[in-house]
């Protein structure tokens, strides 16, 4: 066993027997790894294993079994995100995502940078539809999945307005449309957004604004995205899309 004090994000945690608990962690230095809490409710880490909660542990770790939470300090809390369903929502899928992502015991300090920010964004109040698909995008490679949202796959000009072709997996330009007949027929802004959140810097976020309806249309081909390359169903997507559903009943009337 060995003692590391590392910043760590709590991705979830579950009950185990009476009133322990196993609590899953991304920790900086050492990737996600699994912590048993004992007597979790009389404990006085039972606040700062809840999700989505940012502190600085000291952690002893153990590579075959169960490791331990010593200590805390330096808790953050995403108060807005809490808050708001709709927030908490999106911040739990890409979490969910994050975790989906890498395999346990991996150290992935920029993958954790990344997550951290995103919801510290999320938290301000930035948009988080357009934060989850930035998200969605930059992480599709830790999924092994490379797709090129810069140039036609032909001609390798960029700039145009381009289609999406399955069958290439890569953009057409308009000249090259006819290479593939069941092309997606895309909003030429769906790729060319993606091409932006491809390569984002987070100083530039904040002049990013993107339409509702663009906001679909994005949505839409980025779950074909996940369903081609990606392939996973996560619980906490399935409640997004269902909250969109019946979202505008629950939306305050200024927002509709
Ligand atoms: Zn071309």
């Amino acid at each position: 066993m060995q003692t590391r004090e590392t910043q760590g994000l709590v991705l979830y945690n579950r009950n185990y027997r009476e009133d322990d608990k196993l609590v899953k962690i991304f920790t900086e230095t050492d990737g996600k790894r699994m912590f048993f809490v004992k007597h979790a409710s009389k404990s006085k880490l039972n606040s700062v294993i809840q999700p989505l909660t940012v502190a600085d542990f000291i952690l002893k770790l153990n590579d075959n079994g169960l490791s331990y939470i010593e200590d805390y300090k330096d808790v953050e809390l995403y108060k807005e995100i809490n808050a708001d369903l709709f927030k908490l929502s999106y911040a739990s899928y890409v979490v969910a995502l994050a975790d989906a992502a890498i395999a346990d015991n991996v150290a992935d300090p920029q993958l954790f940078v990344f997550l951290k920010k995103t919801l510290e964004l999320m938290d301000q109040g930035l948009d988080y539809e357009v934060l989850t698909n930035i998200f969605e995008v930059q992480i599709l490679d830790r999924f092994g999945v490379r797709l090129n949202f810069h140039e036609c796959v032909f001609c390798h000009r960029v700039g145009l307005p381009f289609d999406f072709s399955h069958q290439y997996s890569g953009l057409l330009c308009p000249e090259h449309y006819q290479e593939d007949d069941r092309r997606n027929h895309l909003d030429p802004n769906v790729p060319y957004l993606l091409d932006r959140f491809q390569n984002v810097s987070f100083e530039e976020l904040q002049s990013i604004s993107v339409k509702p309806e663009m906001k679909q249309k994005l949505r839409h081909f980025l779950d074909e995205v996940y369903d081609d390359y990606v392939g996973i169903r996560l619980k906490s997507k399935k409640f997004i899309d269902d909250l969109s559903k019946w979202g505008d009943v629950m939306k305050p009337a200024d927002d509709k």
